[in-house]
């Protein structure tokens, strides 16, 4: 016959066999807990895709403000030349948040036959439009079309895109009007984090005009120390590691690997990038830098909502800029 043994106590009265297994269990925990301790943590995620739905929700307040006051939605004209499939479903998930956010969309879609002077015919109209305040040039342009000729006959002040070299230029000064729409995302996504920028070593791979520089000179007016790194930069790996805000976009698939990363740093992904069995991949192996950083963007879900996202936002932000509501 089994014994329980009972302690006899004031307190309670609890048979030792149970006594003896909650101890066992507590001991197991207290180990698992300290194991754990010495062990990598994952990283935290950076949600690009909850972080545009909250932004394109203030923007509809936004937008519903400045009809009030106006009569008028903030419009954003967008101009897809040709039939690359690819841009097509870009513009159309513009179109899409841009709904969903009061923006009034004026579609152009022309054939790939469309001449330059054609274009920039058309860019001009809407350049003088009131009822534009932001256009949106989609790229690539065909071949015979010169994509600079026409970024730069889009209005400084419609500027959505954040493109035109007059807007680049306030930034570099410290001044920007329009930022670029990637760069612009990225900082959001970092701000979102909590981590401040200030102070902060700040390492950006890539130098494109469109999203390692403008990144590089946003992270700089938010006093950050910045390094900007490219294909000629000598031992990339060890620069990256200084990095406590760490933000890549090369176009190379899962090139940035945990030995390249500081334990604990913001690591932000722009690389868009598909395999051959059709996944899309970012620049960063999430799989082993998700272990060591302390934040990380996904991709897909990551910068690529929120570049559009800032998209609407600085089409709102003009229309508010020319409705006297900034
Ligand atoms: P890009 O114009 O091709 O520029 C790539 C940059 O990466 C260049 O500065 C290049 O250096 C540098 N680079 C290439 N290989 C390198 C290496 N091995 N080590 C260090 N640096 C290297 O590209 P991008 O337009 O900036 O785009 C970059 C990536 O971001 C692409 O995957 C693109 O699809 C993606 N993207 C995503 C979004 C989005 O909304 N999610 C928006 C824009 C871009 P050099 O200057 O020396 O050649």
């Amino acid at each position: 016959m089994e014994r329980e043994w009972i302690i006899s106590s004031p307190v309670s009265h609890i048979p030792v066999v149970d006594l003896l297994k909650n101890a066992l269990l507590w001991c197991g925990v207290f180990l698992t807990i300290s194991l754990k301790e010495g062990e990598p943590v994952a990283a935290r995620l950076i949600d690009g895709k909850a972080l545009a739905l909250q932004v394109r929700e203030r923007l509809a307040t936004e937008s519903a403000a400045v009809l009030a006051k106006t009569g008028m939605k903030p419009g954003l004209a967008t101009i897809l030349v040709g039939d690359d499939p690819a841009s097509h479903l870009y513009v159309k998930s513009k179109q899409k948040a841009c709904d969903a956010a009061g923006i009034y969309i004026d579609d152009h879609k022309l054939p790939a036959s469309t001449t330059q002077a054609e274009l920039l015919a058309l860019i001009e109209k809407k350049n003088a439009d009131p009822k534009i305040h932001g256009i949106l040039v989609q790229l690539p342009l065909p071949k015979h079309i010169d994509s600079k000729v026409v970024l730069e006959a889009v209005s400084p002040d419609k500027d959505a895109d954040g493109f035109h070299p007059y807007n680049f230029g306030r930034l570099v000064e410290g001044h920007p009007v329009f930022e670029a729409c990637t760069p612009k995302g990225v900082i959001k996504m970092i701000e979102s984090t909590g981590v401040s920028i200030e102070g902060k070593r700040a390492v950006v791979v890539g130098r494109s005009n469109i999203v390692g520089k403008p990144l590089a000179l946003m992270l700089l007016q938010r006093n950050a120390t910045v390094t900007i790194c490219h294909s000629k930069t000598k031992d990339l790996p060890a620069v990256c590691r200084e990095a406590e805000l760490l933000l890549v976009a090369i176009g190379k698939a899962k090139f940035v690997t945990a030995d390249m990363v500081r334990e604990g740093s913001v690591v932000i992904d722009v690389g868009t990038n598909r395999l051959p069995d059709g996944k899309v991949v970012g620049d960063v192996d999430f799989e082993s830098v998700s272990q060591k950083a302390g934040w990380i963007s996904p991709v897909p879900g990551g910068v690529g909502p929120m570049t559009i996202a800032m998209l609407l936002d600085n089409t709102v932000e003009s229309a508010k800029r020319m409705a006297g509501m900034l």
